[in-house]
């Protein structure tokens, strides 16, 4: 049967759904690691919905001659082929907005855990260690400073959840020009990127992935990192040197980082991220909470049916 619409990632039943009750919908959540199954599915179909990991490149565009639209649960587009679409007229939606709050939270969240260090002892204490002395040494989140690089819509929660917990904001962003009035309504203060490196104890990075932003956390960047900061990578693998952030860490240069995105999706068993202090790895779901999950599925939904109401 021709199917209108392939999904080939997770989205949240409900909206599956509301797709079922207009169309022929195609869940298939498995595609994403069948790749000859998601080329033969989408022969006829015009709609296409994906997360991140889909490549809809111009493999799957070639076999998709009747694609008009691309619904994208979640915002970055690094793994669609923007330019082949726009050539080809297929209109690509991103959930805009509807998972930035989840990220600001993780954001957050992860810079008190890894900036009072004690909340990895668990086994420590559950095996009778009582390092009371060693982990009494954590620091407080207040007072400390947040460099934002990147300061759009995820930087820009994340910096109003900040301030709410008492620190000082700093951004880096190059696209927006100083006289906007949004670096005076948002009490953020526009700086330069070594300037950012050098002052703030806990960096995160909120820039999508392009080729100006590829390799952005290079060495000679990470080694201008305030010594014992932190740093948070939610935006896209590639920007920053995974390996020179492990080097920092376990030379005891900065005092902590997350990586909830990688270089390469999924991470293989990888040797580098293994035994190194002050760690923490997130499989990709900074961005994925029960109710981010409804707001962005719900949205394309919505919108992927409104599209092809339009224009199907
Ligand atoms: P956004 O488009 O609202 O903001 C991105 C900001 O980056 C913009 O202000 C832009 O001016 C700035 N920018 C672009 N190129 C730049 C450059 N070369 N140097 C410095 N700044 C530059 O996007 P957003 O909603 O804030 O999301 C940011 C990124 O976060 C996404 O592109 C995506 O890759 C990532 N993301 C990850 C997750 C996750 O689950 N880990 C979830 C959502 C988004």
């Amino acid at each position: 049967m021709a199917h209108t619409i392939v999904i080939s990632e997770f989205m949240d039943l409900p909206a599956v759904d509301l797709l079922r009750a207009k169309f022929d919908v195609l869940y298939a959540p498995d595609y994403v690691k069948q790749r000859a199954e998601l080329l033969a599915s989408v022969g006829d179909v015009p709609a296409l919905i994906v997360r991140n990991l889909t490549q809809v490149d111009k493999e799957v565009l070639a076999a998709a001659p009747k694609l008009k639209v691309v619904g994208r649960l979640g915002v970055g587009l690094d793994n669609i082929d923007v330019g082949a679409c726009e050539a080809r007229g297929i209109k690509v939606i991103p959930a805009s907005g509807a998972n930035s709050l989840a990220v600001a939270e993780y954001v957050i969240g992860t810079a008190m855990l890894l900036l009072r260090t004690a909340y990895q002892s668990t086994s420590a204490t559950a095996n009778g260690k009582w390092l009371k002395v060693e982990l009494g040494r954590g620091r407080e989140i207040a007072g400390k400073t947040l460099g934002l690089i990147g300061f759009g819509a995820i930087g820009r929660l994340t910096a109003s959840l900040a301030q709410g917990v008492g620190m000082r904001v700093i951004a880096w962003d190059p696209n927006l020009p100083s006289d906007l009035p949004l670096w005076r309504e948002s009490r953020v203060e526009k700086c330069e990127l070594a300037e950012l490196l050098g002052e703030a104890d806990v960096v995160s990075l909120h820039v999508p992935l392009l080729p100006t932003t590829r390799n952005l956390l290079n060495p000679a960047n990470v080694a201008k990192m305030k010594a014992g900061s932190i740093l948070i990578n939610t935006s896209r693998g590639g920007i920053v040197d995974e390996a020179a952030v492990v080097e920092a860490l376990k030379a005891g240069r900065i005092g902590g980082a997350a990586f909830d995105v990688f270089e390469k999706e999924p991470l293989p068993d990888s040797p580098l991220f293994k035994d190194v202090p002050g760690l923490l790895l997130t499989p990709h779901i900074a961005g994925v909470t029960a109710e981010s999950n409804q707001r962005v599925s719900g949205m394309i939904a919505r919108e992927v049916i409104a599209f092809l109401e339009q224009h199907g």
